[in-house]
């Protein structure tokens, strides 16, 4: 059985007027769902709020103060380039986080096979003591370091599709050899990360503007795939992020709805294979409503294997 976490409460976090990750990207992979008839076919849970000595499995202590200490009481502010805080977000990022150790919990005590969490502020660009790039917490980061410090394993893998390098997450694996980290991203564009592979337990695979599905697929099939082979995962973590898409007005890469479906069916059968199928894929961007939803519904469908 899958299962699908979110939150009304992450819905409360608010950017501002004119910004692109809104509520409303979470409420329409939703109503997707709902309208292509497949949101019975699986369980659904409100995640827990994640606590401080949790988020701090992969956060300095600093960080959480600080984004405490600068929430407005009304009103949204900018703390820094790119991140916006309200005088619900931090609630709504401990419940994003909490989404994933939920789903990580879920797997881990076999209950589940396979988790989406539709949770924001996304994670991948949150620094060890940094808020960037809308990212509050590394809810993926936490994710890992929860199943390996204190469920025990030790090899989780971290798959990122978002168009966006996970500058963050990548922060975290150089610390953290049992996790492993797999990620395609547009270059250059922002974080604007080195685009070398320098570890030994980190893929990374730079894609120039404009490349298509069939230049996805090719990269992931000569390039992350086979490392998620040879790393045999005990636990898979997805950053699943669909602002790859065509339509998405952040970025350039010429991705489909069926090129996400793709990539999910791929890591679906190495997780078969080496992990009992134990995925839990977290949402991180896309920003045109449309294809965000399309996308993630796409995802989730071959995540759940529901054909
Ligand atoms: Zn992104």
């Amino acid at each position: 059985m899958n299962l699908y976490i979110s939150n009304p409460l992450c819905l409360l976090h608010d950017n501002g007027n004119d910004h692109p990750e809104t509520a409303e990207r979470i409420t329409r992979i939703q109503d997707q769902l709902i309208s292509a008839q497949m949101f019975d076919w699986f369980h659904h849970k409100e995640s827990r709020a994640a606590n401080n000595d949790e988020i701090a499995l992969a956060h300095h202590p600093r960080l959480i103060e600080h984004i405490e200490n600068s929430l407005p009481k009304e009103g949204v502010v900018e703390i820094s380039e790119d991140v916006n805080l309200c005088p619900d977000s931090m609630s709504a990022a401990r419940y994003a986080v909490g989404a994933v150790l939920d789903g990580i919990d879920a797997v881990h005590n076999d209950n589940y096979k396979r988790v989406f969490c539709s949770v924001r502020p996304p994670g991948h660009h949150a620094e060890y003591d940094e808020a960037q790039g809308f990212c509050l917490f590394n809810n993926v980061a936490i994710g890992a370091a929860y199943a390996i410090e204190k469920l025990g394993y030790e090899r989780v893998a971290i798959i990122d599709f978002d168009v966006h390098h996970g500058n963050g997450t990548e922060s975290f694996v150089r610390k953290q050899p049992k996790a492993w980290f797999a990620s395609s991203f547009e270059h250059p564009l922002y974080p604007f990360t080195d685009p070398k592979s320098d570890i030994n337990n980190m893929v990374k695979i730079p894609l120039e503007k404009y490349s298509n599905g069939e230049v996805f697929r090719q990269a992931w099939s000569e390039q992350g795939l086979p490392g998620l082979v040879a790393f045999k995962p005990e636990l898979i973590l997805i950053s699943a992020g669909f602002d790859a898409h065509a339509l998405d007005p952040l970025a350039n890469l010429q991705l489909h709805e069926n090129d996400f479906a793709w990539i999910t069916s791929e890591i679906g059968k190495i997780a078969d294979k080496y992990c009992h199928g134990k995925i839990v894929s977290v949402l991180e961007g896309g920003y045109d409503l449309g294809a965000v939803s399309v996308s993630a519904r796409e995802h989730i469908r071959t995540l759940f294997e529901l054909d």
